[in-house]
């Protein structure tokens, strides 16, 4: 596969990884990395694993916010542009690193996806780290938002119907950590992994395993991938479509802005994109307010955090 080498085909990729907002403070680690010769694949696996572990972030890993039953389900996916080798898993239980676990199923397996009691029969199969990923705060915050639903963990637990609890416990309240990559070679990869959507119905699998929805990369064009309501990821395909309108010729900020335009057709709930197009210009779009993204490139010292676009 033809690999970018900078403007004109000239210069040597500029080395840069691109993030959603909460990614900040993995991004110094995946530059290290790449700074010493390492491959796009390992920077975006090492600054996804930072956040998955990060016990403050709710919305990824360890600490990450529980479905109605208070048990925290992880989906996770990454993406080898080059190769477009795939691995996810998702509604994943009871490890520190579902980033790690998907990296496994790609290259370990003959499959490129494995859920739930699969995933984690796997994951207990290669010996990866075990984690309660819910904390005793994350379990207060699932305790209140049940008494809110007139529920107590024990009445849950109890239902034979949850959807009428689900329709009262999930509001706009979810996350995600992206990590999009190009190493000192021009090869592309990402990372997407996330506990979902809060207080969700088990099993509920949002865009982040889902390769072309929620993550994608090709190391000839560029990267992409979501954050928000990750069901219109899905309906719209949102990552593939994106990379597919790098392929075209599009510019990264006019690619993150149709993304968005594409999701508010569909729905009003937030919705968020990064991209990163193979010479290293990114962009991203959100339609709320407040939205951020951050990106270190290897001539900076420290990530820069900046105002994603806003398109209504
Ligand atoms: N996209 C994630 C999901 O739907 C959540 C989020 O990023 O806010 O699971």
């Amino acid at each position: 596969m033809r690999v970018a080498s900078g403007a004109g085909g000239q210069r040597p990729p500029t080395l840069t990884i691109v993030a959603s907002g909460n990614g900040a403070s993995a991004l110094p680690v995946g530059m290290r990395l790449l700074r010493r010769g390492g491959n796009a694949l390992d920077a975006v696996e090492a600054c996804a694993r930072i956040v998955e572990a990060d016990p403050t972030d709710t919305s990824v890993g360890r600490g990450g916010k529980p479905n109605v039953l208070g048990i925290v389900e992880l989906d996770a996916s990454i993406v080898d542009g080059t190769t477009h080798r795939v691995g996810a898993v998702a509604a994943l239980v009871g490890y520190l690193y579902p980033i790690t676990i998907a990296r496994a199923v790609m290259e370990r397996t003959p499959h490129v996806m494995l859920v739930g009691a699969g995933a984690a029969r796997f994951a207990r199969e290669i010996g990866a780290a075990k984690a309660q990923n819910l904390t005793a705060s994350t379990r207060e915050l699932w305790v209140e938002r049940l008494r809110k639903a007139h529920e107590t963990p024990a009445s849950v637990r109890r239902r034979a119907r949850l959807l009428p609890v689900v329709r009262k416990t999930v509001r706009e309240e979810r996350g995600t950590v992206n990590f999009l990559a190009i190493d000192g070679a021009g090869h592309i990869a990402s990372a997407v992994t996330t506990s979902g959507w809060a207080y969700k119905y088990p099993g509920r699998v949002g865009d982040s395993p889902i390769v072309g929805a929620g993550n994608y990369c090709d190391t000839r064009y560029g990267a992409a991938a979501c954050t928000g309501f990750g069901e219109l990821a899905i309906r719209n395909v949102t990552a593939k479509t994106a990379v597919d309108r790098l392929a075209k010729g599009i510019a990264p900020v006019e690619v993150a802005r149709l993304a968005v335009a594409d999701a508010n057709v569909l729905d009003d709930a937030a919705f968020n994109i990064v991209v990163l197009a193979a010479d290293g210009t990114h962009a991203s779009a959100t339609n709320r307010e407040g939205r951020r993204y951050c990106f270190m490139t290897a001539d900076m010292e420290e990530p820069v955090t900046t105002a994603r676009e806003v398109v209504r």
